[in-house]
C-alpha cells in the first residue's frame, strides 16, 4: 500500500505549492515536521516554508537510528532498530497542515515515514494505524477515538539546589475554582489557541494531583485523533513557555501521589451505527460491540508495553490512584481498566464509548491506538464476550473475592507488559517483525536504563521528558 509514485509525489507537491501564498499572508516562516519515537518522546525536523513543496514531494530526510532512541537520548542495539546507517524520508501529511496559535510563525504537520523507495517504513507507527484503519474499513467498520491530556504546570526555576524539581505553580484544590483563577489567563490563552488550530475542545479543567490541568477533546478517526494528541501537547508546552510555566506529561511526575493519565476512548461503527449502543447486550452493547471491548480487555497485559511504555508508567498504575490497574470493566467504573461509558439517556447512539485508563501519555500515540485496533479486531474474530462488569474498586475486595469475579491484576513491572506482548500474537502480526522486536527492545533497554534507580529517581529522570 501506499507506493509513493511520480504521479503522487506530483500531486502531493502542487498541494504545498498551493498553500504557499495563505501560509506566506499568514507569516508563516517554518514548518515543523513531527513523529514519535518508540520510546514516545516526539522529535522534529523543520523546512523554511519555500522547501514545503518539496518536502511533500520527496520527504526530508532523517537517519533510522531513532527507532532504537531511549527518553535520555541513549540508543539501545536493537534487533531491527538502532543502527546509524541508513536514511528515511519524512513526509508531511498536508491534510493535517495546522498553523501553531502558540508559536507565530510556524506551521505544523505531522509525517508519515517512507522509505527512499518511496515504501510506508516498517517501523513507522503512523503508517501502521493507517493501515489498520483501512484493514478494519474493508470489513465496514470504523472506530472513532480520543486521548485525554493530562498534565502538571510547575515553577520553571524548580529550587534553589535543584532547578528539575517539581514545584507545582499552582496551589489551588483539585477541581477547584481557585485553581481555575490562578490559571486563568494561561486557560484562556490555551482554549483560543485549540479553537485556532481547529481541536474540538470538550472540556478543560483542573485536576487532582498539585498543578495539574486536564484538556479533553471530541472523538475522531484514529489517526486524527493520534495527531490531535500531539497537536494538544505541543500546544500546551508552547503556551506554558508563554506563561513563564514548565510542564510535564509523564506517568508520574514524583513518587508520590497522583500521575498523569492519557486515557483512551474509543466507539466501533458499522454503517454510521455506534456499536457500543442500541444492542441486546449489557448496558446497550451490540454483539460487535462487546466482543471488540473483550478484545482491549483480554489484550491488556500486552497493550500496556505500547500505552504504559515506561517505567514511570507503573509507579503511576497502581490501585486506587483512577489509573486502571485491574483488568476489569465496569459502568462508569473509574478503578476499572475499561471504563464503560454510556453518555446520559438521550444520547447514547453518538457518545457511547470504552474508556481504557490504565494507558499514559508517555505512550507514541499512533503506535498505542494501532494497538487498541489491533486488539479490538481480535476480539472480534475470536467472537469475545466480556465478563460480569465491576460496580466495585477492585482494591476493595480480597484476593479470593477478585478471582470469584474475574478480575485480574495488571502487569505491575515493565517488564512483566513486555512479556506479555511478546506473548500477544495478535498485536505481533499486526505490528509486523520488525516494529514487534523494536517495542520489546526499547522497553528492556529503558529497563536496564532504571535498574539501580529509586522511585523518586525515575521520576526524575522521566519528567522533563515527554
Ligand atoms: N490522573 C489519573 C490517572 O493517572 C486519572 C484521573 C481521572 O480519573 O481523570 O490516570
Ligand atoms: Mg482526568
Amino acid at each position: 500500500m501506499d507506493q509513493l509514485d511520480q504521479h503522487t509525489r506530483d500531486e502531493r507537491r502542487a498541494t504545498a505549492e498551493g498553500l504557499l501564498p495563505d501560509l506566506e499572508d499568514a507569516g508563516v516562516v517554518g514548518v515543523a515536521l513531527p513523529w514519535v519515537d518508540t520510546s514516545g518522546i516526539t522529535r522534529v525536523k523543520t523546512v523554511p516554508l519555500a522547501k514545503l513543496p518539496s518536502a511533500a514531494a520527496w520527504g526530508v530526510g532523517m537517519s533510522p537510528v531513532f527507532d532504537g532512541f531511549l527518553l535520555d537520548d541513549s540508543i539501545v542495539a536493537g534487533r531491527f532498530a538502532g543502527s546509524a546507517i541508513g536514511d528515511l524520508r519524512l513526509h508531511p501529511d498536508l491534510s493535517r497542515l495546522t498553523l501553531l496559535a502558540g508559536q507565530p510563525g510556524w506551521a505544523w504537520a505531522p509525517v508519515d515515514r517512507y522509505t527512499q523507495a518511496g515504501t510506508p517504513h516498517v517501523q513507522c507507527s503512523r503508517s501502521l494505524l493507517r493501515r489498520l484503519v483501512a484493514e478494519l474499513a474493508d470489513d465496514g467498520l470504523t472506530v472513532r477515538g480520543a486521548f485525554e491530556i493530562e498534565w502538571v504546570v510547575a515553577d520553571p526555576d524548580g529550587l534553589p539546589e535543584d532547578p528539575d524539581a517539581f514545584v507545582p505553580a499552582l496551589s489551588g484544590p483539585a477541581y477547584g475554582m481557585t485553581r481555575l483563577a490562578e490559571v486563568s489567563d494561561y486557560a484562556r490563552d490555551l482554549l483560543e489557541a485549540l479553537a485556532a488550530e481547529g481541536v474540538r475542545v470538550d472540556q478543560f479543567h483542573p485536576e487532582y494531583a498539585g498543578g495539574q490541568l486536564e484538556v479533553s477533546v471530541g472523538p475522531e478517526d484514529p489517526v486524527g485523533a493520534a495527531d490531535t494528541a500531539l497537536l494538544v501537547r505541543n500546544t500546551i508546552t508552547a503556551v506554558s513557555a508563554q506563561h513563564g510555566l514548565r510542564v510535564s506529561f509523564s506517568p508520574k511526575v514524583t513518587a508520590d501521589g497522583v500521575g498523569n493519565g492519557g486515557h483512551v476512548h474509543l466507539s466501533l461503527w458499522r454503517d454510521g451505527e455506534n456499536l457500543m449502543s442500541g444492542g441486546d447486550g449489557t448496558f446497550g452493547l451490540t454483539a460487535e460491540g462487546e466482543a471488540f471491548t473483550a478484545g482491549l480487555l483480554g489484550h491488556l497485559p500486552g497493550l500496556l508495553a505500547v500505552g504504559a511504555p515506561s517505567v514511570a508508567s507503573y509507579l503511576r498504575l497502581v490501585p486506587s490512584h483512577w489509573a486502571g490497574a485491574f483488568a476489569a470493566w465496569g459502568l462508569e467504573n473509574r478503578e476499572a481498566a475499561v471504563r464503560f461509558v454510556t453518555g446520559p439517556d438521550g444520547n447514547r447512539q453518538s457518545s457511547a464509548n470504552v474508556e481504557v485508563k490504565s494507558f499514559d501519555l508517555a505512550a507514541n500515540p499512533y503506535l498505542l491506538m494501532a494497538a487498541c485496533l489491533a486488539a479490538g479486531r481480535a476480539g472480534l474474530r475470536a467472537g469475545g464476550t466480556l465478563p460480569d462488569p465491576i460496580g466495585v474498586d477492585p482494591a476493595s475486595l480480597s484476593e479470593e473475592g477478585r478471582r470469584e469475579a474475574g478480575i485480574h491484576p495488571l502487569p505491575a513491572t515493565l517488564e512483566e507488559a513486555v512479556r506479555a506482548f511478546e506473548a500477544d500474537t495478535a498485536l505481533a502480526e499486526a505490528f509486523g517483525e520488525e516494529l514487534h522486536a523494536t517495542v520489546v527492545d526499547v522497553r528492556r533497554g529503558e529497563i536496564a536504563l532504571f535498574e539501580n534507580t529509586s522511585p523518586e529517581g525515575v521520576c526524575r529522570a522521566t519528567r522533563w521528558k515527554h
